[in-house]
């Protein structure tokens, strides 16, 4: 839904999986494109907390490194879009079934590679699990990110499709968790609605 007003921390998380709400921090992907929620490395900062990509503490090492080093910030929130471009591609292609760039794939996996290379194994109760180290580098956010979409990605056979929203002007992404799995909107409120509205005037116009 178009709204200038929305910042970063209003945008609604519907997606189910983090990589899939963070291709949804571009507004639509339908018949026009953005407005972009991503406007500042401190918005991929606040997004990555509000989804427990990063901690708390984590947050506030980034956001002062990152405003100690305005540059480097820049870029590394143009690396994060250029990793989100990439899985909104991917997962559109799961999507749509169609041919998977090389490209993108090569993308993820190098951020994914990184982001496994700063985990530990450790052990939680009675299990052992890979922990994250404490995330220092500006590029830790899009790393944890690549690694999310990589397990997404690759476990097609064990979960429900990713589907885009039909709705006009929308493109977002969801796990489609629906009970007959025929899921079409990102949002029954907001795009189902207005396409309900739509077709009502349709019909009786
Ligand atoms: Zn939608």
């Amino acid at each position: 839904m178009m709204d200038m007003q929305k910042k970063i921390d209003d945008i609604s998380l519907l997606g189910g999986h983090p990589a899939l709400d963070f291709v949804n921090t571009v507004d639509s992907r339908g018949g026009r494109w953005g407005p972009d929620f991503l406007n500042s490395y401190d918005d991929l900062v606040a997004w990555a907390c509000r989804l427990d990509v990063i901690d708390d503490k984590e947050r506030d090492v980034l956001l002062v490194t990152a405003n100690s080093s305005g540059p480097d910030a820049e870029k590394e929130l143009g690396q994060a879009k250029d990793l989100r471009e990439a899985l909104y591609r991917l997962f559109l292609s799961e999507f749509g079934e169609s041919q998977i760039g090389p490209n993108d794939l090569e993308l993820v996996a190098d951020m994914a590679r990184r982001g496994l290379s700063q985990q530990t194994l450790g052990q939680v109760g009675g299990t052992i699990e890979w922990r994250r180290s404490e995330a220092k580098g500006l590029d830790a956010i899009s790393n944890r990110i690549a690694v999310l979409a990589a397990q997404l990605l690759t476990s097609r056979a064990e979960r429900r499709p990713v589907r885009a929203c039909q709705g006009r002007n929308c493109g977002w992404l969801f796990l489609d968790q629906s009970r007959g799995g025929h899921r079409r909107w990102c949002s029954d409120k907001t795009c189902g609605s207005n396409a309900r509205v739509r077709k009502f005037r349709l019909r009786s116009s």
